[in-house]
């Protein structure tokens, strides 16, 4: 059975609302999601532990006395490295360092300086007291979800992280301790969905109440972390993966086809695109997704997702290629070409950028070293990957001199009154120096 995938020219009159119809997916609220989620947080605020134990009893068939018994102690994240098998141990160790190198580099330091009058202006950065990392654990497991949410915040130096994974019918999965581990993570609750997220925005007996929730997870878990959020920072609300390949056509098309699949794997609303100027290319990377997709274990995922929203768009050039990309802002974008440097230079909106033909977009998931943590959904358009920022705040630093607060006093004082704000003129004059 051929996989149908949409053909879009960018010369075509209707360019623009197949672009938008391609783009449009379903990210309707259900209602009876939030219902729960607003119950099951009612009920963690209100109850706590009593409330957690429920919920996991409930939802992932785990019955224990206590939540102190769904703690996993520093010991069993070590018995879990030792468990797990020597290749996949050194691979995680290896992602690791390039992760922690990378986000080392994105480290923030306070800054001051002094104006003329002896002012000092400045900003302290200060890392977040807690961190609470969820790691999904429902369906699949993922391990290397855990280095990208935990290494940063590790070297943000963050005071605690705090991680949450579903352990359903209690069964813990060692790579995912083994990564907590491994990347440093301070205290691990084999909690999951709603109820976990409720444990970190509030605190139980058990669970320490956190200042910021990050990490992906299913509808539960997003529509819990949409509703937690104020009370404390979330990362992001993810939408499905998408990539987007720009190729001048002289890349191999079995390795498009393969790039396009590693994002249209995760979900069957997962997007795949590709751009190129060169139609017969476009035939050909076609023609391999036919020929390679009976050859992948999740090809009912990839067909669904490759006929409900992959497209071949043809365009005259690169640069009406990059246009395009920018118009998506997508999450992942390769630079399938001979020179990507040059058309670097024209992209404005993209999560995170590849560069050249060598560089697939799955070591990007694991190993290189930036984040895979992503804006989706064209939010690429104002929104950054997960990074060290997203664990640090910032304080303003303002200390005035006799002279500074003189000077800048009078400006004060003439605004307040403006504003009719006695006091604010008043608390500003009376450290203006009387110079009569
Ligand atoms: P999960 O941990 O997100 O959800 C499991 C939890 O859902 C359970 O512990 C349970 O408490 C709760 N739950 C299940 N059914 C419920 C119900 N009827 N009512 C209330 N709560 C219920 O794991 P998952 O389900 O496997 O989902 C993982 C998600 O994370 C997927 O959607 C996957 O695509 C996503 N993901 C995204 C990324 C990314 O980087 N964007 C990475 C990994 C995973």
């Amino acid at each position: 059975m051929t996989v149908n995938i949409k053909r879009l020219n960018a010369s075509q009159n209707d360019f623009d609302s197949q672009l938008a119809t391609l783009l449009a997916w379903d990210d309707s609220v259900d209602h009876q999601v939030n219902e729960s989620v607003r119950h099951i947080l009612h009920q963690v605020k209100t109850r706590g532990d009593e409330a957690i134990l429920e919920f996991t009893e409930k939802f992932d068939r785990l019955n224990v006395d206590s939540v102190a018994e769904l703690e996993m102690s520093q010991n069993r994240l070590q018995q879990a490295l030792r468990a797990i098998p020597e290749d996949q141990r050194v691979a995680l160790e290896q992602a690791a360092d390039r992760v922690r190198d990378y986000h080392e580099r994105q480290n923030q330091k306070s800054w001051q300086y002094q104006d003329e009058d002896g002012t000092v202006l400045g900003q302290k950065v200060t890392p977040l007291d807690r961190a609470g990392l969820y790691v999904p654990g429902g369906k699949a497991a993922y391990p290397s979800s855990v280095l990208m949410n935990a290494i940063p915040a590790k070297v943000a130096g963050v005071g605690e992280v705090i991680m949450v994974v579903p352990t359903p019918d209690g069964v813990v999965n060692d790579l995912v301790l083994a990564a907590a581990a491994i990347a440093g993570v301070d205290r691990v609750f084999t909690v999951g969905g709603a109820q976990a997220v409720g444990a970190l925005a509030y605190g139980t007996e058990t669970i320490p109440a956190v200042d910021k929730i990050v990490g992906p997870g299913n509808i539960f878990v997003a529509t819990a972390k949409r509703e937690v959020f104020g009370t404390v920072g979330i990362d992001m609300i993810a939408g499905p993966s998408e990539i987007l390949v720009i190729c001048d056509g002289k890349t191999d098309p079995d390795w498009i086809a393969m790039d396009l699949f590693s994002q249209a794997e995760h979900d069957e609303q997962a997007q795949s695109i590709l751009i190129s100027p060169d139609a017969d290319f476009l035939d050909a990377v076609e023609a391999s997704i036919n020929k390679l997709l009976p050859t992948m274990e999740r090809a009912d995922i990839i067909r669904t997702s490759m006929t409900d929203r992959a497209a071949l768009i043809q365009v005259t050039d690169l640069s009406e290629a990059a246009k395009v990309s920018n118009r998506i802002a997508p999450e992942h974008l390769e630079l399938s070409v001979e020179a990507p440097e040059a058309l670097l230079d024209e992209i404005r909106h993209a999560g995170a950028i590849f560069m050249g033909r060598y560089t697939a977009e799955a070591l990007g998931d694991y190993c290189a070293g930036p984040n895979h943590v992503l804006p989706t959904s064209g939010t690429a358009r104002f929104s950054s990957p997960l990074g060290v920022y997203d664990f640090q705040k910032r304080s303003s630093i303002i200390g005035f001199s006799a002279k500074g607060a003189d000077r800048m006093g009078r400006v004060a004082s003439v605004l307040a009154r403006g504003e009719g704000l006695t006091a604010h003129a008043r608390s500003a004059e009376y450290r203006i120096q009387n110079d009569e």
